[in-house]
């Protein structure tokens, strides 16, 4: 071992009484981290993930791209070339700009810390995307989660009374919702932004499979902003998400970016990604028409009660969910278990929309594992 190595850890191990319990802030204590199970080998439909391989021809182009891709320097921190592609894809309001994050969550976080004063309350739905209250713990902020109607919509007079309660810096609504996969009503979400004392996201990460979007209404609203991610639409693996809004709001949030937080091939990559954004549009519309043919097997199937879906996932409802869940891991499919998370989701699973063959093959171990557990 060399010295100066030796001299340090004998240093630290004199001195340091110093422990995690200690030094870690009690709520950081307290949390589970993120949980990303392990999928090696198996059919993975439980994180959302677009199933098609690009065309090879496309696939070329980038890897020529890579080849000659400038990694030695910095990335361009403004990603002009990128930011003036999803413009174009966006059709983005005059006067809108927008930023961009490593994934929408970095976004998520960015906001939360820009809005962060004492006492700072970030409100969302429940059950929703579990980031809003996991960032919110992160920085110490305060959350609420209004509690959705029965059949997963927005409560409207609910979230009114709470906004007027609490008074929320930030309200969160994932359009459509994750992990109930619901369009909420429009014009309640428009009741929400004119209620609303602070800043209302509108979350489309799903957008590539609903086609409804509050980016034209920006221009109307002058607390509203937009978010949305590649992730849904093929793009998981480059971590690039945006949001959209007014110069005066993102001007104040480009301060709290980090300059290079979006490297130089994910940049590049996206890019001419963008210039085939047809492509993947195209992708996502035989993720619809599968998602049609899978709510239909599924339903068909006795004691699976299914919800309607705008994403690229169906949420499910079946007795014994964990066992089902362990039933379909052991037969080579992973999905998403949401019993034991919140009691509106009890016994209920989360599947995402892969390839014709992914959802029969998932089919089919449903069935079997149903029968088996009977
Ligand atoms: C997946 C998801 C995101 C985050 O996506 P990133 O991969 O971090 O861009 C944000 N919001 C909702 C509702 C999601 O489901």
């Amino acid at each position: 071992m060399p010295a100066l190595i030796q001299c340090h850890l004998f240093m630290s191990s004199a001195r340091s009484s110093v422990t995690p319990e200690k030094l870690i802030r009690p709520e950081i204590l307290a949390l589970h981290a993120y949980h990303v199970p392990p999928a090696s080998g198996m059919i993975k439909l439980d994180a959302m993930e677009n199933p098609y391989l690009l065309p090879q021809a496309l696939r070329d182009e980038i890897a020529r791209l890579v080849a000659d891709a400038q990694i030695n320097r910095y990335p361009d921190a403004g990603a002009h070339q990128l930011k003036a592609d999803i413009r174009k894809v966006t059709n983005l309001p005059a006067g809108m700009e927008v930023l961009l994050g490593n994934g929408s969550d970095e976004i998520i976080q960015l906001l939360a810390m820009a809005v962060d004063k004492p006492g700072a309350t970030i409100l969302s739905v429940e059950p929703s995307f579990v980031m809003y209250k996991m960032i919110a713990t992160f920085i110490g902020m305060n959350y609420v989660g209004v509690p959705l109607a029965q059949d997963f919509s927005l409560d409207l007079p609910a979230m009114l009374e709470a906004i007027k309660r609490e008074q929320p810096a930030l309200v969160f609504l994932a359009y459509p919702n994750n992990p109930t996969g619901n369009l909420f009503d429009a014009d309640a979400i428009k009741q929400i932004i004119q209620a609303a004392p602070g800043l209302v996201v509108v979350d489309e990460a799903y957008y590539a499979f609903a086609r409804d979007s509050f980016i034209p209404h920006l221009a109307q609203y002058e607390n509203l902003l937009v978010m949305r991610t590649f992730s849904k639409l093929g793009m998981a693996g480059l971590r690039l998400g945006f949001l959209a809004g007014s110069t005066a709001w993102l001007a104040q949030l480009e301060k709290l970016r980090l300059p290079y937080n979006v490297g130089v091939l994910p940049q590049l990559v996206a890019a001419k990604l963008l210039e085939h954004h047809d492509v993947l549009l195209a992708q996502a519309d035989s993720i619809k028409q599968e998602r049609t043919k899978l709510l239909a097997a599924l339903s068909a199937i006795s004691g699976v009660q299914t919800y309607p879906s705008e994403a690229n996932f169906i949420l499910l409802r079946v007795a014994k969910a964990t066992q089902i869940f362990e039933g379909l891991k052991q037969r080579g499919v992973l999905i998403k278990n949401l019993n034991g998370g919140h009691p509106a989701l009890a016994d209920c699973l989360r599947v995402t929309v892969g390839t014709p063959e992914e959802n029969q093959t998932f089919v089919a171990a449903l069935q079997d594992t149903i029968n088996q557990l009977a």
